[in-house]
């Protein structure tokens, strides 16, 4: 696409939709904080990926030049997400007798596999923590020697009220004022440390016993949880970047942190807009590793989770997630799930017709539905100008299917609307469905082969009005979630809807 369409997002930041404008005009940097890998993602996760996969897709779709970095969190991030308890990766290898990077290796991994079964294109960069800790170190010491960090007793903290006191934004973020964020503080071990309570780790001091360490100028020691991303995201994009991005959980006190951070370091506003992606619900309650009430993706695509009576696709679930815009929540139940099996096989049956539609010789133009098939395009793209919104464009592609099933069981005729508009039908459904939207038909070219094959041996036994035969041949295209459709135009097989 050459000209650039007017793109609004939603920026956390002045809690505003903001006419989107990079700081070059054709280069976009997009940072996305990543999982930590100390165990299995859950659609929660998940769903947060598919998020900023979808902002990727689209600013690419549009013509930037999209640099996308999206972090893997192998070490800093503490059990209860403040500066205490153990590492989450050093306390589950330990548990399970492994290495930490065995640990981090595993999950990884298993991370790449589900961001490939959701077809999330993968990020442009994936940095780790544990690879750029010469770089978080010189990060604190630089934020030492301006007087923003201190060390006591081999750890060093980031002073939040000298900071406040030169910049004044703290807590702007999320939205937090001092003084509430003191009433909110607890008295936790390593509080003795600092100077006062709201202040952060960027180094920690490893004990005895802690397995993953580093040697420091402070000591033997390990990264706070913050500093990784401010090091990462100014390492690839710059010192200022368009695009920050990752769950809502993370505004505090991770982004704050990381904004603090990286504002002390550079003394430059780090993040153009602040984009967070709402959470994933069960029951009305934030899915959590923690909470005890994660599925796995994996359960859900085999039906082994408790709230299932079946399973479904890793294409079912990334089109639930796509119907609900980004930043709203969004309830995972079974009858959501029974509608999106729906949903999407008729939105991809769809696509197929389309690939085998065309026009013979068009004859009156029928003005109204001509005018409609446009305005439904322009209405999806618009959807996806303002702030993303995949499920205006999903509601599209839904009215434009209803006409294109009718041109292909000829209730309706083809030839009525113009080569122009029919062209543009075909380019811009194709382009939302598998670029913008990344939604793919799953089936394997051999099943569909053979299922094409089949069909041949049912319209036979038709012929021959071999009826025994013709229910056979149904119900295993049946059983194979397949139906026949036997119209007045032809033969042919698709998925059921
Ligand atoms: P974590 O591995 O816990 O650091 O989380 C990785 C990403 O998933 C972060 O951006 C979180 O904000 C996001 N996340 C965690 N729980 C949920 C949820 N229930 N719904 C949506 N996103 C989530
Ligand atoms: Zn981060």
């Amino acid at each position: 696409m050459n000209t650039k369409p007017e793109i609004f997002v939603y920026n956390t930041l002045t809690d505003k939709k903001e006419k989107f404008e990079p700081i070059h005009p054709t280069h976009v940097g997009m940072y996305v904080c990543g999982p930590t890998v100390y165990n299995d993602v859950h659609l929660g996760n998940c769903r947060t990926f598919t998020s900023f996969d979808i902002i990727y897709r689209y600013l690419t779709f549009c013509g930037y030049k999209v640099r996308y970095v999206r972090n893997i969190t192998d070490v800093g991030h503490l059990v209860d997400d403040a500066d205490e308890g153990e590492d989450k990766i050093a306390k589950k290898a330990k548990l399970e007798n492994l290495e930490p990077m065995e640990v981090v290796q595993r999950y990884t991994n298993g991370f790449h596999d589900v961001m490939k079964q959701l077809n999330n294109i993968s990020p442009s960069i994936e940095p780790s923590a544990t690879g750029h800790i010469v770089e978080q170190i010189a990060m604190v010491q630089s934020l030492i020697t301006k007087g923003l960090a201190y060390e006591v007793n081999g750890s060093v903290y980031f002073d939040v009220l000298k900071y406040n006191e030169i910049k004044g934004d703290y807590g702007k973020l999320s939205g937090r004022v001092l003084e509430d964020l003191y009433a909110n503080t607890r008295d936790l071990d390593g509080q003795n440390e600092k100077r006062n309570s709201l202040d952060f780790a960027l180094w920690k001091k490893a004990l005895p016993e802690h397995i993953m360490r580093w040697t420091s100028p402070w000591g033997d020691g390990f990264p706070g949880w913050h500093i990784e991303c401010s090091v990462m995201s100014s390492k690839y994009l710059g010192e200022t970047f368009d695009i920050h991005g990752g769950g809502m959980d993370l505004k505090f006190p991770h982004h704050e942190c990381e904004i603090a951070q990286s504002t002390a370091s550079f003394d430059k506003i780090p993040v153009k807009y602040w984009l967070h992606a709402n959470m994933l619900t069960v029951n009305g309650a934030r899915m959590g590793k923690s909470k005890g009430n994660a599925i796995l993706p994996a359960q859900l695509f085999e039906g082994t989770h408790e709230l299932l009576d079946k399973g479904y696709s890793p294409m079912v679930l990334r089109f639930m997630m796509l119907q609900t815009h980004y930043r709203s929540t969004m309830d995972i139940s079974k009858e959501a799930l029974l509608a999106c099996a729906k949903g999407f096989n008729k939105l991809l049956n769809t696509y197929k017709i389309l690939q085998k539609l065309s026009q013979t010789e068009v004859k009156e133009i029928n003005q109204k539905l001509d005018e409609e098939l446009n305005q439904n395009i322009e209405k999806a793209f618009e959807g996806m100008n303002d702030d993303f919104n995949t499920g205006i464009a999903i509601s599209q592609l839904f009215n434009i299917s209803k006409p294109i099933n009718a041109f292909f069981n000829q209730q309706a005729d083809i030839n009525t609307i113009s080569a122009k508009t029919f062209e543009r039908v075909k380019t811009a459904y194709s382009a939302l469905f598998t670029d913008i939207l990344g939604l793919i038909d799953e089936a394997d070219e051999n099943f569909k082969a053979l299922a094409t094959e089949m069909l041949e041996i049912y319209k036979k036994a038709k012929e021959e009005k071999q009826y025994d035969k013709v229910d056979a041949i149904r119900s295993i295209f049946k059983s194979k979630g397949l139906v026949i459709k036997d119209m007045k135009t032809g033969i042919d097989w698709g998925y059921e809807e």
